[in-house]
């Protein structure tokens, strides 16, 4: 171990003992002891820094990007009537449980919190590497009260430029497709599940996701939307978890969060194989037949 990091070690340690707080650790020169903490099976310590998981089975509403998923789909139709939606618990979200890095991890989301409280904790965000390469954090945009949202992948140049989601060609369509259901883009909302561009544009990287998602899982239930629209595969994944193709799994109904979600595909993508606007107009079509029977 270099001296510097020793160093941060043994004040860390220190601090503990302060606190009086020593069994945690493993104290070298007393077998013991190490005799003791050996009943700590090393799975459970690790286990501190995942996410803390959701039964399938209850209705708790999940914590975080990798447990708010029921892997199975409803059925492709449009369901009659939403089910009740759950109280949103007092919860956490995955907290970094490193003692050296500077990232202040996602605070857990406050009881009955606003969309500027989401935003505040985030602040000048740079829990990621993303931060690094930004000009803009782009929150999201539109109604906090909107029954549809939209969830993207990231920021583009445009968006990193303008500080708002959907700006570019990409936006263009997807204001069409909202003109398309009757709406008005005021009256959704739209965010990305990472919040500043990457690279290149690139797809998020798994850990950028992580650390970035739980705010995004914070707006939309402080949204509370009947139905989330996912755009494109990352989106899917990160808030469904669902490991099949886009193509499979678009225009399908799945419970999230006690709302639904519908997968269809990106608008970047529509641009590029402009063919499949016919598909969309499917998917979006059926968000119009939900939006008309759930209400
Ligand atoms: N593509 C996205 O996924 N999000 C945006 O905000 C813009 C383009």
């Amino acid at each position: 171990m270099d001296e510097k990091l020793r160093r941060k070690v043994a004040d860390v340690l220190e601090f503990y003992q302060e606190l009086g707080i020593e069994e945690f650790y493993v104290q070298r020169s007393d077998p013991a002891k190490v005799k003791v903490n050996s009943e700590v099976r090393p799975s459970e310590g690790k286990a501190l820094m995942k996410p803390v998981s959701v039964r399938k089975d209850t209705d708790a509403r999940p914590l975080s990007p990798k447990t708010v998923f029921r892997e199975t789909p409803a059925p492709p139709q449009v369901p009659a009537a939403m089910p009740a939606r759950s109280a949103a618990p007092a919860d956490t979200v995955p907290q970094s449980m490193d003692l050296f890095e500077s990232p202040s991890p996602a605070p857990g989301p406050r009881q009955n919190e606003t969309l500027d409280q989401v935003r505040e904790d985030l602040g000048d965000c740079h829990r990621c590497g993303l931060a690094a390469g930004r000009n803009t954090i782009v929150f999201g945009q539109g109604n906090p009260h909107a029954e549809l949202v939209f969830v993207g992948e990231g920021p583009g140049a445009d968006e990193d430029a303008q500080g708002l989601p959907f700006v570019g060609r990409a936006g263009r369509l997807l204001n069409r497709m909202i003109e398309f259901v009757g709406m008005k883009r005021e009256e959704v909302y739209i965010c990305n599940i990472v919040k500043c561009r990457p690279p290149g544009n690139r797809t998020p990287l798994p850990d950028e996701i992580e650390m970035c998602s739980p705010f995004l899982l914070r707006q939309i239930r402080t949204i509370n939307p009947r139905l989330v629209c996912c755009l494109g595969s990352p989106a899917v994944k990160t808030l469904l978890g669902v490991k099949e193709g886009i193509t499979k799994i678009r225009g399908r109904f799945y419970d999230f969060q006690g709302t639904k979600a519908l997968p269809t595909f990106h608008p970047a993508y529509i641009l590029r194989n402009p063919r499949e606007e016919k598909t969309l107009r499917e998917d979006f079509q059926k968000i119009v037949e939900f939006l008309k029977s759930s209400r």
